[in-house]
């Protein structure tokens, strides 16, 4: 009796070790924000072409088609090194700005405890929407390589040529129509902006 207790105790030890291993690896996956994911192993990124890190775009836009996202990767590059990768996480996160692009310039200028990433070059699994190609802008990514265009993109659903034409529109005509209000106060603040002597201009 003694020794089946004994052996019934070490197969519940071996058991709950093994599912409790199990849970951890879920719930770490589950917890994890796989749009703010990045690295720093040089090792990895030595001598990889543009190829290489197009690819490593494309292979994040299948993986984030696997595990829920939309079908975008994109990865930030410096001195031929992966400095930040990023997926489309828009329903994961319900985050209708957590494109590819975007979260990978929010990792890579957190890693680099910088707003710009002069220097840097995007490769991303698709042309950038208009967006992603405005963040690109104001965080100075030098070059932007990409893989399927925008056409493709719409064959499949995601249809952003039109913002692009929107950008032609006059204000009140586009489909979301802007109009002006308050002028005069909103001009407040870029008054004193103009006058603040220790800003950090961008
Ligand atoms: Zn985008």
């Amino acid at each position: 009796m003694i020794d089946k207790r004994f052996y019934g105790l070490i197969l519940c030890l071996l058991v709950g070790t093994i599912c409790f291993g199990c849970g951890g690896k879920d719930t770490a996956r589950e917890s994890s924000d796989p749009s703010v994911e990045t690295i720093r192993d040089e090792k990895e990124d030595e001598n990889m072409t543009k190829e290489d890190f197009m690819r490593e775009a494309i292979a994040l836009s299948c993986s984030s088609v696997e595990h829920g996202g939309g079908p975008f990767g994109a990865v930030i590059v410096r001195d031929g090194k992966i400095i930040a990768r990023g997926s489309n996480s828009v329903t994961l996160l319900n985050d209708p700005t957590a494109h590819a692009e975007v979260s990978a310039i929010r990792a890579a200028c957190s890693s680099e405890k910088n707003f710009k990433l002069e220097g840097c070059e995007l490769y991303t699994s698709c042309e950038p929407c208009p967006m992603c190609l405005a963040a690109a802008y104001w965080a100075g990514i030098s070059k932007i390589y990409y893989g399927n265009n925008r056409t493709d993109a719409a064959e499949i659903g995601f249809d952003d040529s039109f913002i692009y034409d929107q950008i032609d529109v006059a204000p009140e005509k586009r489909t979301v129509p802007s109009e002006p209000m308050l002028r005069d106060e909103a001009l407040q603040a870029f008054r004193m902006w103009s006058e603040k002597e220790d800003k950090i201009e961008y």
